[in-house]
């Protein structure tokens, strides 16, 4: 593993190192680094000559000045798991490396950006847009990895990168999750023994709404998923919709799509949770 802090380092060592026809693999984080990254990560180095890990809090993608302040960060620890994942290039770069100058560039993602996420945390895709185009740019992978568990992210990045036209493949990843169904969440250390414990309704839920798909017009299910997060003490879902995959659009009906998708936010006391379900 080589750990890696600026730009110009990063780009003379893949210059050296993809001489000839070199597969490069790029699997962006922001640290904190769990299973969930690094099946990511595994895929990457299965799939490419070389991989790139980027370990970044992008401020630009935090709507909340608090989240951005408590969100974890443990570069020591996130090198050692990597270590074992073979033989990878951390990009580490501090915030300046990647915004010498405040970046004032606006994406339009329209619809796929104003639902769900885009509704409760205004400016997050933008920021993830401008941190994601960046890092696209300094690293010019052949594919880029990223999770199912940020559903919306991934249908965003897409989108990026055919308005971009910039040829990468995005790879999409299963969510990984805890033995009880949680999903893996860096933020998943900010909960409380008992807030940890109670948010395996969260997941629970979502698996039991899929078993009922076939009893349940979409809107009934739709109540039925907020009505039992809700009555747990300390749970407040924010929102949960039933979209189509592609599109991000509400379904109203089972038969508006071939591809609906559950996705939910739900806080635990202040701690944001998102997760979602292929139906
Ligand atoms: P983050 O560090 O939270 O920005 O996540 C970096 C990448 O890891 C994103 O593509 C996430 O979707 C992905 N990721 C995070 N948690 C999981 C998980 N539990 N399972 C699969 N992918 C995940």
């Amino acid at each position: 593993m080589k750990k890696i802090y600026t730009i110009i380092d990063l780009q003379k060592t893949l210059a050296n190192e993809r001489k000839g026809e070199k597969k490069l693999g790029f699997v962006p984080t922001m640290g904190a680094l769990h299973q969930g990254h690094l099946e990511l990560v595994n895929q990457s180095v299965k799939e490419n000559d070389i991989s790139v890990v980027s370990i970044f809090v992008n401020p630009t993608q935090f709507n909340d000045k608090n989240d951005l302040l408590k969100y974890p960060r443990n570069l020591d620890a996130d090198c050692k798991l990597l270590e074992k994942a073979g033989d990878v290039i951390v990009f580490a770069p501090d915030v300046k490396e990647i915004y010498p100058e405040p970046d004032m560039r606006q994406f339009n993602f329209g619809h796929l950006a104003a639902v769900m996420e885009g509704q409760f945390r205004p400016g997050h895709f933008n920021g993830v847009a401008q941190v994601v185009s960046k890092l696209f740019d300094i690293v010019k992978p052949d594919k880029a990895y990223f999770g199912e568990k940020d559903f919306q992210q991934l249908v965003i990045i897409r989108e990026l990168v055919k308005q971009l036209s910039l040829g990468i493949q995005v790879v999409a990843c299963p969510i990984v999750r805890e033995k009880d169904g949680l999903a893996m969440s860096s933020r998943n250390t900010q909960l409380t023994v008992e807030q940890r414990k109670a948010a395996v309704i969260i997941s629970q839920t979502l698996f039991e709404s899929k078993n009922r798909k076939n009893n349940y017009p979409v809107k009934s299910l739709k109540s039925w998923v907020v009505n039992r997060i809700n009555v747990v003490p300390d749970f407040k879902v924010e929102y949960f919709d039933i979209v189509d995959g592609f599109t991000l659009r509400s379904i109203y009906k089972w038969e508006d799509t071939e591809y609906p998708v559950g996705c939910i936010a739900a806080f635990a006391g202040n701690v944001r949770l998102i997760d979602n379900i292929f139906y």
